[in-house]
């Protein structure tokens, strides 16, 4: 099982990255100064009644970034190291995703410290509305709009929705069904939205195996974490013929050369509620499964798994880094990885089909639209595709890296914003 929360925090690696990109593109100061830190940071300790019959005390976040682009958007995480500073830099990273492909949002996230496999379902049900009371107009359907992530899914979505609407008077319901995303399908989500962020992961390896003549019929890979993000970028990546040989999750690591079969295991996951255990692939420990012989590693998990100390035990093999989690790459992560001459696709950029399908999800409520399958993926791949050129032309351009390249795509959007409107008063 990855080692989590090691130094430098999150939010710091998060400033890091920026400032390293803000000095490239010389930002303007003032433009530097605002979005060096978040707008609101909401904070919230609230009662719920446990099925024994206590009360325990939850602590709830809302980190609000910038709306200068469109409504706060951005997921609701459920685990035991979520902190005001993990909320920051996940919040910020959303802001410059939707930056990077021009969606009409600004950036945000939550979450509640807990671990959700500690509560029943109708306990964690609970805690949800009552989050949701708490958190009251700090979110809204024009305002700040909170879609699934780590340990979140559809069904939290629904009981948000569900209590979000029953604070408004009744007339003001159905015309509010956008303040969150990531709904099911029958209560007003899109199809596409479940597999969106591995759909989008897997867009931009096909495009950078394009661009490279890389044969993915032919390649190996690996991952870690096999939840929402993960367990779809394995099945989408099944079609080309590649090679799923080890995954991690919290529940420990699995190899098998032969191939891990991606629906299989799926459906292990859902029944077990983790990889260990299952038996057409042998238990391996965390550095084993980090020096994995493969050509593309894809982390869907947390933040910093490549660190100063886990970069150097990536294989010679390893070609492509495709970052399906948020931030799992802390900076000297990122200098031993461009040393090694592996290329990264950045989280900013390779995650970023959860939030373009929020985003229609969010226009099909508020046209009280349903687009087909076929729609919602051709867009998404238009839209991936398009920040992917666009991140592609200021690494040559200014001949950066694609991480830095991808914030100076975000950075040079939001400062001709600030630069139109100015500032207040
Ligand atoms: P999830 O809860 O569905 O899955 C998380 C996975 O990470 C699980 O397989 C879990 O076992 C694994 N994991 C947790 N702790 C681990 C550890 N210590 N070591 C190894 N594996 C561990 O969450 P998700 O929605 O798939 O999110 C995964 C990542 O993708 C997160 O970084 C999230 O912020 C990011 N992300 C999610 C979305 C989305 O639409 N859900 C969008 C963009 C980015």
């Amino acid at each position: 099982m990855a080692k989590i929360g090691s130094t430098p925090s999150v939010y710091q690696t998060v400033i890091q990255q920026f400032n390293r990109a803000a000095d490239r593109m010389k930002l303007d100061p003032t433009i530097r100064k605002i979005l060096s830190v978040p707008m609101n940071e909401v904070r919230v300790n609230f009662p719920v009644k446990m099925d024994n019959g206590q009360i325990e005390i939850f602590t709830g976040y809302r980190v609000q970034h910038n709306n200068v682009l469109g409504p706060f958007k951005g997921g609701l995480r459920y685990h035991p190291a979520v902190d005001i500073d993990e909320v920051r830099a996940l919040a910020t990273w959303m802001t410059w995703k939707s930056a990077i492909l021009d969606i009409p949002f600004g950036g945000a996230k939550g979450g509640i410290q807990c671990d959700p496999t500690l509560y029943s379902e109708s306990e964690i049900e609970r805690i949800t509305r009552r989050f949701t009371f708490a958190l009251g107009n700090n979110i809204g359907p024009e305002y700040d709009i909170p879609g699934p992530d780590v340990n979140t899914n559809a069904q939290t979505m629904a009981w948000i929705l569900d209590t979000y609407l029953a604070t408004l008077p009744p007339q003001m319901r159905h015309q509010s069904i956008h303040v969150v995303t990531g709904k099911p399908v029958e209560a007003g989500g899109s199809v596409g939205r479940n597999k969106a962020t591995g759909q989008g992961v897997v867009y931009c390896i096909e495009r950078w195996a394009q661009d490279r003549s890389f044969d993915l019929t032919s390649a190996t890979y690996f991952m870690q974490g096999f939840g929402n993000v993960g367990s779809a970028a394995a099945r989408l990546m099944k079609p080309f013929g590649s090679t799923l040989v080890a995954v991690e999750d919290h529940t420990g690591a699995i190899a098998n050369a032969d191939g891990i079969d991606a629906v299989e295991l799926t459906a292990y996951v859902a029944k077990h509620g983790g990889i260990k255990g299952f038996s057409a692939a042998a238990a391996i420990d965390h550095k084993t499964f980090m020096s994995t012989q493969a050509d593309i590693f894809i982390p869907a998990a947390l933040e910093n798994q490549l660190t100063a100390e886990t970069a150097p035990w990536l294989s010679a093999q390893v070609k492509l880094i495709a970052e399906g989690a948020n931030g799992p790459t802390d900076l000297n992560g990122d200098r031993i990885i461009s040393e090694k001459g592996i290329d990264i696709l950045p989280d900013i950029l390779c995650n970023s089909g959860g939030v373009t399908v929020s985003y229609f999800e969010w226009l099909q409520n508020k046209r009280a639209e349903s687009w087909e399958l076929d729609v919602v993926d051709s867009q998404l791949r238009k839209k991936i595709l398009g920040g992917y050129d666009r991140v592609q032309g200021v690494a040559d351009e200014l001949q950066v890296d694609w991480r830095t390249a991808a914030y100076i795509v975000a950075l040079r959007r939001l400062a001709r914003v600030y630069k139109h409107r100015g500032i207040f008063p």
